[in-house]
């Protein structure tokens, strides 16, 4: 690192990934790993993993992917995650049932400039099963080829919007899991009630569509796993985002449960 780029233009990955690595030694429950590494301009980056087996519950354990990061410039992405990992480890009963795999820091080149590209220069989540020779998007694609997810939610932060939003793709899903989500989480901050926002139509905060390449399931995966995308004014104080993504995903948790129960009859 040159001496000309200072503490004030980047961000410290050490001091970032030090709870995580706290949580790894401290509980057995946490098994923090990396999924891939690469060069960029004479620095190493990794991309860690966090893994979380929730207690047991009387059915198979479901499988969730949380991701953060894909941009580098929203911070409150990166630190829900592991905020909420931190508050599992207080009370694991949270995720009971659940086999979570949380990548927290998707694109961290992009985040130790403040920059929404990677290293490269690209956008990530435009670049997801179109064969993209990026270390970041291949590492995530393995990993959702090797484990058949139930569920993905991703986290950002959006510095064009004017409160909390989301995606989900059909009616059932937005209704029964992004409308429950948005709705605790707007006890933190309100929604984003446009019309139209980052050019889909809304309605509530909520969107039923997508941009092509987004961070998504492998194209072939059937059943389909649930895809959630949820969204945080980044202009907002970074710790109401932080609490707002928290409740969203312990919402998504809880709710998820309730869904699955109604549509195998438990
Ligand atoms: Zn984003």
């Amino acid at each position: 690192m040159s001496a000309a780029v200072s503490a004030s233009t980047t961000r410290d990955l050490r001091a970032l990934l030090e709870p995580l690595a706290t949580l790894g030694q401290a509980d057995t429950a946490f098994h923090v790993s990396v999924i891939g590494a690469f060069d960029h301009e004479g620095a190493r980056h990794a991309l860690p993993r966090v893994l979380f087996s929730g207690p047991p519950a009387a059915h198979d354990p479901i499988r969730l992917a949380i991701f953060g990061g894909l941009h580098g410039d929203e911070p409150a992405s990166v630190l829900a995650p592991i905020a909420f990992l931190e508050r599992l480890a207080a009370e694991p009963e949270r995720a009971t049932g659940y086999e979570l795999a949380v990548y927290p820091l998707l694109n961290p080149v992009g985040y130790v400039n403040n920059t929404r590209v990677n290293g490269d220069g690209l956008d990530l989540n435009r670049l997801f099963w179109c064969d993209s020779a990026q270390p970041e998007v291949r590492a995530v694609e393995r990993e959702l080829t090797r484990t058949r997810f139930d569920g993905l939610i991703t986290l950002h932060a959006d510095d064009t919007c004017e409160g909390i939003y989301g995606y989900t793709r059909g009616h059932v899903l937005t209704e029964s899991l992004l409308e429950p989500a948005l709705r605790s989480a707007s006890y933190v901050i309100p929604r984003d009630q446009r019309a139209l926002i980052d050019g889909f139509a809304a309605r509530d905060g909520k969107i039923e569509a997508c941009f092509e390449g987004v961070l998504s399931a492998p194209p072939g995966q059937r059943p389909r796993p649930f895809d959630l995308i949820f969204e945080t004014p980044a202009l907002s104080p970074l710790d109401l985002q932080i609490e707002a993504a928290v409740t969203a995903l312990d919402t998504i948790l809880d709710e998820y449960r309730v869904f699955l129960a109604y549509g195998q009859g438990l």
